[in-house]
């Protein structure tokens, strides 16, 4: 059922860090791999990688999905020559206490680490099970022998150097994608999935494509500038949780988030597809949520813009998703690009 999807590129794609502000490694990857497709690209001035394909109308549709991910980011060296840090997007830190991470310096070195609360000891600290999780009772510990700021300057570290964790990227044998950043790491999968089969059946779509993988969502700003499009499906994690309905199976189709409601026509089209085609699919509200269309919209472009993803369960925490998330967008968005005004 899922043999024709490319889970080797779709493991590659987790596996390179791309925190939000150090998106260039993942970036010059699927540059790469997208131009051994055959495909046109570009890239504008921030970074964000854009894919053309040619269509048989005049009309263009652009998709998004965005690389960058959470992440931190050294904020200072306290005395004993361990890390204290910023979050890169909105982490949520309990879950990060204990996970293992790696420091990049500028000059390029990498030292591992783990990230503890500053009460690590249940023997030692009263309050090590209570004790809240934040940035300014955690920190990391470096896996090399420092005993002081000194120290620590010494092996090249500094404020600013980029820390990015392990995604712990597992596919069960039921079919689960559990791993960190599948917001949005499992998007920009299926966008390239996408560039992979029109290419494997020589499909041309009915509409032109623009394909802008972005590279500062999670900070607000990733499709400031989009290109020039008629219109701009974003592709994101969908929400799960209290009263929504999607589930990981699902494609999720947003009528309405944070940033208020999506294009009618747009994601009514998205609806009717899903239903006339027998795609799993949930229509939901996010409530604290806005997407690289919102941003696009925000910044003056004069689109129409919608928003559909996989169901992504405990969303920037321990995520999971299931292939059927995954298929089912991607055979929405194969119906979209190719259906009627
Ligand atoms: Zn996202």
């Amino acid at each position: 059922m899922y043999k024709n999807l490319d889970l080797e590129l779709m493991r590659k794609i987790f596996e390179i860090p791309s925190p939000t502000g150090y998106t260039h490694h993942v970036i010059e990857f699927l540059e790469k791999k997208v131009q051994e497709l055959g495909y046109s690209t570009s890239k504008n001035k921030k970074g964000n990688l854009i894919v053309d394909v040619k269509g048989e109308s005049d009309y263009t549709i652009g998709l998004s999905a965005h690389v960058d991910t959470l992440g931190l980011m050294v904020k200072s060296i306290d005395g004993s020559g361990n890390l204290r840090f910023t979050r890169l997007g909105g982490l949520i830190l309990p879950t990060v206490d204990g996970e293992y991470c790696s420091v990049v310096t500028r000059e390029g070195a990498t030292y591992t680490g783990t990230i503890l609360s500053t009460s690590p000891s249940v023997h030692v600290y009263k309050d090590a099970q209570s004790a809240s999780r934040t940035e300014d009772n955690m920190y990391i510990r470096l896996d090399e022998e420092v005993s002081s700021k000194a120290d620590t300057l010494k092996l090249g570290i500094s404020s600013g150097d980029i820390v990015y964790l392990d995604p712990k990227f597992t596919i069960t044998s039921s079919n689960f994608v559990k791993t960190r950043f599948l917001d949005d790491k499992a998007s920009v999968f299926i966008l390239m999935q996408l560039l992979i089969d029109l290419k494997k059946d020589n499909l041309v779509p009915k509409h032109n494509l623009k394909i802008v993988f972005t590279t500062y969502e999670e900070v607000g700003h990733g499709c400031s500038n989009i290109p020039t499009v008629d219109e701009l499906l974003a592709v994101d994690m969908g929400c799960i949780g209290n009263d929504l309905s999607a589930t990981e199976s699902v494609v999720s189709i947003c009528a309405k988030d944070s940033s208020g409601p999506y294009d009618y026509l747009m994601t009514s089209k998205l609806i009717k597809l899903a239903k006339e085609n027998d795609i799993k699919y949930a229509v939901d509200i996010y409530p604290f949520y806005s997407s690289d269309a919102s941003a696009a919209l925000r910044a003056g472009a004069d689109i129409k813009a919608a928003l559909i993803g996989a169901g992504i369960h405990a969303s920037h925490g321990m995520e999971r998703t299931h292939l059927s998330g995954i298929l089912e967008t991607l055979k929405l968005i194969k119906l979209y690009i190719n259906a009627g005004e």
